[in-house]
């Protein structure tokens, strides 16, 4: 750490923005008379190959920034007041101890985040259950990857995001972007995609708006927002028609291919075309494309999946690569091309309603058995199944959950139906928001603890690839903040529990997951800090220390127990919210490449936020006129639910009947208050990604 007051400090880490975790060193210089300056310097490792965005090349702003909170704070009389730690466990202690004597253990919820570490998500899923013994613990990856996740685990028999190695797209002669923006959410992986196309790889891009992503496409078919998995079924249709399947795949490695044909003879492409806002000669062309070529990869992000049929919208995707035989080869495979930091370890080590570590399954017994035992108790010990993270806030007004405890997320602004959240938040019993920073969420609560920035927090993270990587702590915390992991054994100390959170070190919590995932689906066993250092990551499954991987799967069988994967008949499912006439345009929402999920911490890099400084509304400028709004006036945006005031944005490149608004503001601009919270009936994933709206000029002229 850097404490001379003249001179200069190097440190390695890596950008905590998205799931490609890019390494870079930064330089501290210090000339003794002004604030320092820094210079950022990119790495290379295996999956960024030495490339950094400008999210990474900022992202040292934000933790050094003047606005980290530095000391426990409570609210007394209404305000905000500096408390010491040993106050703040005591409050805790007190008001989880009343509530649960006056309404239960369930009282208590527990909402984390796919940004914390996997240490801090494994210990935050053992915190609830353990230490409170709550079955309410759920987190934001919820909103993330939970379509693609019960997708993939349905029709392969695992999860992991992608299925092969970053370094197979340019090996992949055909590939397909459904709703996924990598130029702005994952820009350093872009290469590998131009990468492909230098190879003389087609690439279609489905969007229903023109994006950094959409420049490299052949082909680009703007979809109507919600529509996706109609229009793969198109594909498919096209698939059969012309014969462009793999049979011999199709019979020795799947399982319900001739039901879908059937389904699929009954769909009529023209009746696609109308409903996709695709003509039928696009889904003919890309459909052929993908057939004929002789590789090719899918990739899914949440255009696809944030939708309330997400889960199936994936596996009509999943149909077009099992039909082609395309995928356990190089240059074939799927992908779900994760968003947040730590998406993929995120949601592998227990934070999540229905699992415990390892991929386990908190209502199998067998599994129930397996991790009661890694933590010393009885399998009768361990709370059931919970529910999903909108869903706890609707347990929140129904008065079930009391007080919650949120790490590493700011459900205000990420949730749908900001209104009703907010709502529910500010009738808590009590609120404990541990973050960096005084989020929107954290201005609500009754007490705030300071938590480290990734660059004080030595932990794994595990990329897009399922390659878990060690990130060193390589700066002093400021102030009095501490390690997720340190509270959260704080706390259950406090609550009776310490000597199941007797850990002194990030690692000794690992060495604890290792033992928990071993045998499981996510398999970290063989993994190790040492190795870590040693090797450029490694991939899971990794049952022994001797295990190595391509990171490449399902060369020769599928993860289900029959070995084969299961192909899916998918409906034309239709948005949950049609547009009307008072509401005529349907909202999709997203990311702009400066900032990050609920911006909490890009807004506060000060490069960042004068880059991007407020929400707007990208609307299509034949649509804007009819309604007469003007190029970069402030309008309101209305849904069933709520309004928002944001800048018009003009884009001939959207759809006329679409509009689009980024994720990443909260108050007045949280979109969030505006989009629906109906549900996927699977997976629990609301349906960000289309909703009816209005939109009007806040001063008509
Ligand atoms: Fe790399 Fe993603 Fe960070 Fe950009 S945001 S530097 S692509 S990890």
């Amino acid at each position: 750490a850097a404490q001379a007051v003249r001179g200069e400090s190097v440190f390695d880490t890596q950008c905590p923005f998205c799931s490609v975790q890019c390494k870079m060193q930064v330089i501290e210089h210090r000339t003794g008379t002004e604030r320092p300056t820094y210079t950022v310097i990119p790495k290379p490792n295996a999956a960024s190959e030495g490339r950094l965005c400008i999210k990474g090349m900022n992202a040292y702003q934000h933790a050094l920034t003047a606005e980290r909170i530095l000391h426990p704070m409570a609210r007394i009389d209404g305000e905000l007041v500096r408390i010491s730690w040993e106050e703040a466990y005591e409050r805790i202690r007190h008001k989880f101890t009343e509530l649960r004597g006056r309404y239960g253990y369930d009282s208590i919820g527990v909402y984390g985040g796919g940004s914390l570490t996997n240490e801090s998500a494994y210990l935050l899923g053992k915190f609830a259950r353990i230490a409170l013994g709550t079955k309410y613990i759920d987190y934001n990856g919820r909103f993330c990857m939970s379509a693609a996740a019960s997708a993939g685990n349905k029709t392969f028999g695992m999860d992991r995001g992608l299925t092969n190695p970053l370094s197979d797209i340019p090996l992949a002669k055909c590939i397909i972007l459904a709703g996924t923006n990598i130029a702005e959410c994952q820009p350093t992986l872009m290469p590998y995609f131009t990468r492909a196309k230098e190879n003389g790889a087609f690439v279609i891009v489905i969007d229903p708006r023109e994006t950094g992503t959409t420049a490299i496409a052949d082909l680009h078919l703007k979809v109507k927002p919600g529509m996706d998995a109609a229009l793969a079924n198109g594909m498919q249709k096209v698939l059969l028609e012309e014969g462009l399947l793999d049979k011999g795949f199709l019979a020795n490695r799947t399982v319900g291919f001739e039901k879908l044909k059937a389904h699929l003879r009954q769909l009529n492409l023209d009746e696609i075309a109308g409903l996709t806002g695709v003509s039928e000669e696009l889904i003919r062309k890309a459909a052929i494309a993908y057939g004929k070529a002789a590789t090719g990869m899918v990739f899914t992000a949440r255009g696809v999946e944030q939708q309330t049929d997400g889960y199936m919208a994936v596996r009509s995707f999943l149909n077009l690569v099992l039909m082609t035989g395309k995928i356990g080869k190089p240059g074939s495979g799927y992908g779900a091309v994760t968003g947040q930091g730590n998406g993929q370890g995120g949601r592998e080590h227990g934070q999540k309603a229905d699992q415990l570590p390892g991929y386990r399954m908190i209502d199998n017994p067998a599994d129930r058995a397996y991790v009661a035992g890694v933590w010393g108790i009885d399998p009768s010990e361990l709370p059931g199944k919970g529910v999903s993270a909108y869903e706890m806030m609707e347990k929140i007004h129904e008065e079930e959950i009391r007080a919650l405890f949120v790490m590493g997320s700011n459900p205000l602004v990420s949730n749908p139906n900001a209104n009703f959240v907010e709502e529910g938040l500010r009738k808590l019993d009590y609120l404990i928001v541990a973050d960096m920073f005084l989020s929107e969420t954290a201005r609500l609560a009754d007490l705030i603890l300071p938590v480290s920035a990734y660059i004080e927090n030595e932990g794994t993270l595990t990329n897009m690839e399922g390659r878990v990587l060690l990130r060193e702590a390589n700066r002093l915390v400021p102030g009095e903040a501490k390690h997720d992991w340190q509270i959260l054994c704080d706390i259950a100390g406090k609550m009776g529990k310490g000597e199941h959170f007797a850990f002194r070190s990030a690692e000794s919590v690992f060495n604890e997951l290792r033992l928990a995932s071993k045998g499981g689906i996510a398999d970290y066993y063989g993994i190790t800090y040492d190795r870590l250092r040693k090797e450029e990551g490694v991939y899971w499954p990794c049952p022994s220390a001797s295990h190595d991987s391509s990171g490449r799967l399902f060369e020769t069988t599928f993860a289900h127990p029959g070995g084969k994967a299961d192909i899916a008949s998918v409906a034309n499912h239709l948005p949950d919210e049609p547009t009307d006439g008072e509401y005529p345009l349907t909202l999709t929402t997203g990311r702009v490449l400066t900032h990050y999920l609920t911006g909490v911490q890009t807004r506060r890099s000060h490069s960042l936020a004068a880059r991007d400084f407020e929400s707007f509304v990208e609307i299509h400028p034949r649509t804007a006129r009819k309604l007469g709004i003007k190029d970069q006036s402030l309008v309101r945006l209305r849904s069933r639910r709520g309004d928002i005031v944001v800048r018009s944005r003009y884009s001939a490149g959207i759809r006329e009947d679409a509009v689009f608004v980024p994720m990443h503001w909260g108050d007045v601009q949280n979109v969030n208050k505006v989009t629906n919270p109906a549900l996927d009936p699977t997976c629990r994933m609301p349906g960000f990604k289309s909703c009816a709206v209005n939109v009007l000029p806040l001063y008509p002229v």
